[in-house]
């Protein structure tokens, strides 16, 4: 087998949202960083469409700075992002346009001196005495050995974590369920205007699901009013479809987001049931599956709405989107009784506010239970209390499952990295572990590069 190794400071596996985050703030501040990615590019769920919820509290305030804040400004320059919107189902919609979004993401890391290598997938870990030293990845039948100070396993899933032995949990408490994959995908062809002059005759069709409570505002005028929305409804014309027998996809909520692009929206609409993200043979399932639940809800949408009898899929995701897979131990953990009460203590690394919201993973359901503001997340939930030298970063840190459903969404997780890529680059330069790096030099850092800890 071909062989290759190499030396880092830092080396962040995954480049996702977080991995990117995590791999421009350790690079700016001083280490010499590689990015360890699968895929041919960088982003990971951030470039499937999807918007940025939540930067905004309930009452409007920004409550995520830093690096992802950057990305935003720097897309708005060049018009390829329609802005924060105050939404009053989500806090806040923030539409870009994904393919940029990747554009910039390498950009950003050419200029911050970053190593990338793409088409890479972990295999393997070296653990010695506690310490992680190596991580292992494999393209093309080459097998590539890196060493590194300190390693970000921003997988989402947490791979690096899980090669190491370390502790963790899937899904809920009570059932071990973890809320379903998505397969996404684009239309085009789509008129808007068609659609909401549908929608002003039959205001009960705005409706989403009945588990979704939805506050006063969620209408046609608002939608009209701004790029960045999202729509959730279609309750009564899809449980009318469904008695009918002309609606194979049982859904009850057609989900999409508006795109930078006239006549193009992303569908967030599939579900993938009992799919355990972190497995490859359900993971293949769910793709077979995501795929025919595309096929299906494009024929009724072009067949039953109107608005979209000219559309066509424009793309899919290359893979299924996952939720909520593996979360670590750390030294410290997120609980829900601190989500919503809105603590924030000492060693607060990143604030969050979005809504609790859990997808079901049985049937339509969504739980989506308010939060009045912030809550801050410690410095501890990153550092995994197991493995030294290994910080955590994005979905897979230190929470419980009900947590995570306020955690996961893009901005928290990219202030997250850059919490992890500050403490990674502290550690370098002090020569200690990460779980030495006074949280006080982390805190310092953060607020000069314009991280929000506070309200
Ligand atoms: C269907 C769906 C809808 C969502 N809707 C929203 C929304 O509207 N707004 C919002 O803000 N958030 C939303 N989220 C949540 C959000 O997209 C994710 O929680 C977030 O992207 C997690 O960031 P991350 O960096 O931790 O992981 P990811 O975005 O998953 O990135 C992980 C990266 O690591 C790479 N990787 C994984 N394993 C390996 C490996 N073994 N070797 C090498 N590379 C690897 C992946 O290719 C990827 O690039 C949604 C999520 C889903 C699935």
């Amino acid at each position: 087998m071909n062989l290759q190794n190499f030396h880092y400071d830092v080396a962040v596996v995954g480049g996702g949202p977080s991995g990117l985050a995590a791999a421009l703030s350790a690079a700016r501040h001083g280490a010499k960083v590689i990015i360890l990615e699968r895929n041919g590019y960088l982003g990971g769920n951030a470039v499937t469409g999807l918007p940025f919820l939540g930067f905004l509290d309930k009452q409007g305030r920004q409550v995520v700075g830093g690096i992802a804040q950057e990305m935003i400004d720097s897309l708005i320059e060049i018009g390829r992002c329609a802005g924060h919107n105050r939404c009053p189902l989500h806090n806040s919609v923030t539409v870009l346009d994904p393919e940029y979004f990747k554009i910039i993401a390498m950009d950003k890391c050419r200029e911050a001196g970053i190593d990338i290598l793409f088409h890479c997938e972990l295999v393997d870990v070296n653990v010695v005495n506690r310490q992680m030293t190596q991580v292992s990845v494999m393209g093309k039948g080459m097998r590539i050995d890196i060493t590194a100070s300190v390693f970000i396993d921003a997988t989402g899933d947490g791979d690096a974590a899980f090669l190491a032995g370390c502790s963790f949990e899937k899904g809920q408490k009570e059932t071990g369920l973890m809320q379903p994959p998505t397969l996404m995908f684009s239309l085009c062809g789509y008129n808007e205007e068609e659609f909401f002059h549908y929608l002003e005759q039959h205001p009960e069709d705005l409706q989403p699901a009945e588990s979704m409570q939805v506050s006063q505002g969620y209408d046609v005028p608002y939608f009209r009013s701004h790029r960045s929305y999202v729509f959730l409804g279609l309750r009564n014309r899809l449980k009318v479809l469904n008695e009918e027998g002309c609606n194979p996809l049982n859904r009850d909520t057609l989900i999409y987001i508006n795109s930078m692009n006239l006549g193009q929206i992303y569908v967030n609409t599939t579900r993938i049931y009992r799919c355990d993200g972190s497995d490859p043979h359900d993971l293949t399932r769910g793709e077979i599956e995501g795929m025919k639940q595309i096929t299906q809800l494009v024929e009724l949408l072009k067949d039953k709405i109107p608005g979209f009898q000219n559309c066509y899929i424009s793309s899919i995701n290359p893979s299924l989107g996952i939720r909520e897979t593996r979360r670590f131990s750390g030294k410290k953990r997120l609980a829900i009784d601190d989500v919503v009460r809105g603590h924030i203590p000492e060693d607060t690394i990143a604030l969050g506010s979005y809504k609790v919201d859990i997808h079901s993973s049985v049937n339509d359901s969504t739980i989506l239970r308010d939060l009045e503001g912030p809550y801050g997340i410690p410095l501890g939930c990153l550092i995994s209390d197991e493995i030294d030298g290994l910080l955590l970063s994005g979905r897979c840190i230190s929470m419980d499952a009900p947590s995570l459903g306020s955690v996961r969404i893009m901005p928290t997780c990219m202030a997250l990295g850059e919490a992890a890529g500050v403490c990674a680059s502290l550690s370098v330069d002090q020569g200690i572990l990460p779980a030495q790096v006074p949280v006080d030099d982390v805190v310092a850092l953060l607020k000069e590069d314009q991280a929000i800890l506070s309200i």
